[in-house]
């Protein structure tokens, strides 16, 4: 049987990407994948964030065949091993206090969903209250806690059951430019009228990539935190996609100078695709008893051995995150040529650091150009209610050729894509 037509036979129809990149992945090096034909992708999608250090990172890849070649331990629940107090050693020197920040680290389970849930659970508990305050547009994951403060119909549908215990507010932009949405949050919470529970927590990523890439400014940020002070609610960044150096700096709250009180980590937080998510949690909030919060696949030895090492390497100095910078705004100028090349197309450019997104006033344009673009070898997703924006996450460790040939496929893909859907003049690439 060939290889796709197992997939197709006996996985489950929930299957996703697979759909969008339709070829059988085997081999994968820095910011290229390769299928079973040998054909190259230039990866500017780097699994949803999951590696930001590219796919199989040589130090990463030595360090984790040096661990499992020693025969030390794979699997250990939560009980002590060297390799994960190292990581904990590591990752308070080199990122939490480096920063100011003295949170707790909790391996909640493997997922990015494991963290939010216990985030949830965290802030329920700290303030004996059950409304949480979520945002539209926000992904949060798709367990029954994380899918209840997130925005999307169609993944909620999927629940079977009322998704309750929060509210959910605008984020910012939503109401458009000047309508500063914390300010309507403040009025609601401070009038007893309005129907809104007190709530425990509010939730929000800085920037919701999921949700089409809306970018929180940094003063919103810093009045929404004001806010959850006023309140006595606890502020939960969820950093999930944004985090891990995505937006040029570890934590994507950092431009902001936020302090929240439970943030969420995983996705490259491995660095190296393996699972592993923290839940970090201020010592105060720090309440749960032995056991509470249980798991199988709490704290992953190898992950813990490669988190260690890709902390080391990246973010022992700030080099690293100049680099990442840079090569953001090469990426935003490039797609700023691009909006202004095709005023036919309306295209609005916005991100921070190398999560940098383009979004077309056709709705179908985004998704034609990312189905094009993997027919001409990039890999990159759309994002958004209507998947109407497409957003550019390649590793942050691309080189500036790659990002460039990835721009240029970009470039000819929205020409065809633009020819197809009837969008303005036909012109030829280059032009
Ligand atoms: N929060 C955010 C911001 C995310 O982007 C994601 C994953 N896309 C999640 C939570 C859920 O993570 P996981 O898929 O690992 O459960």
């Amino acid at each position: 049987m060939q290889l796709m037509e197992a997939i197709e036979r006996y996985e489950s129809e929930v299957r996703s990407y697979v759909r969008s990149f339709p070829t059988v992945f085997e081999k994968a090096k820095g910011s290229y994948l390769y299928d079973i034909n040998g054909t190259a992708y230039l990866d500017f999608f780097a699994g949803a964030s999951v590696l930001n250090y590219g796919h199989n990172h040589p130090e990463l890849k030595k360090a984790l065949i040096d661990y499992l070649a020693g025969d030390n331990i794979t699997h250990s629940l939560d009980m002590a091993s060297r390799a994960r107090a190292e990581f904990l050693i590591t990752f308070h020197e080199k990122i939490l206090e480096p920063r100011g920040l003295n949170h707790r680290v909790q391996f909640p389970g493997p997922t990015g969903s494991n963290a939010v849930e216990s985030a949830l659970k965290i802030a329920r508990k700290s303030k004996g209250r059950e409304n949480i305050i979520a945002f539209t547009n926000a992904f949060h994951g798709m367990t029954l806690g994380s899918l209840s403060v997130t925005g999307n119909a169609f993944k909620r549908a999927g629940a079977g059951l009322p998704l309750t215990h929060s509210d959910r507010m605008p984020f910012d932009g939503y109401l458009g430019e000047g309508f500063d949405t914390i300010d309507y949050l403040d009025r609601v919470l401070d009038d007893s009228g309005s129907g809104v529970d007190q709530p425990a927590a509010v939730i929000t990523e800085t920037i919701q990539a999921e949700g089409g890439v809306n970018i929180a400014s940094t003063e919103w940020l810093r009045h929404l935190q004001q806010l959850c002070r006023k309140h006595d609610m606890l502020l939960i960044v969820d950093d999930i996609q944004a985090g891990c150096g995505r937006t040029g700096t570890f934590f994507s709250f950092e431009e902001a100078g936020l302090d929240p009180d439970l943030i969420t980590i995983s996705k490259s937080l491995s660095g190296y695709g393996l699972p592993l998510a923290v839940t970090l949690v201020k010592p105060q909030y720090d309440i749960w008893e032995p056991g509470e919060h249980n798991g199988t696949f709490r704290g992953h030895n190898p992950a813990f051995v490669t988190a260690k090492r890709a902390i080391e390497l990246f973010w022992s100095d700030q080099a690293f995150s100049h680099e990442v910078t840079a090569k953001g705004r090469h990426v935003r100028e490039a797609l700023e040529k691009l909006a202004r090349k095709y005023p036919e197309a309306s295209a609005k450019v916005r991100g921070r650091g190398m999560l940098q997104a383009i979004e077309f006033a056709h709705k179908e344009l985004a998704g034609t150009v990312a189905k094009k673009a993997f027919k001409h070898g990039l890999i990159i997703e759309t994002a958004g209610p209507a998947d109407a924006v497409l957003k550019l996450m390649p590793p942050l460790t691309i080189e500036q050729a790659d990002v460039d040939k990835g721009l240029q496929i970009i470039d000819r893909c929205i020409i065809e894509a633009m020819h197809d859907l009837g969008i303005g003049a036909p012109r030829a690439a280059g032009q």
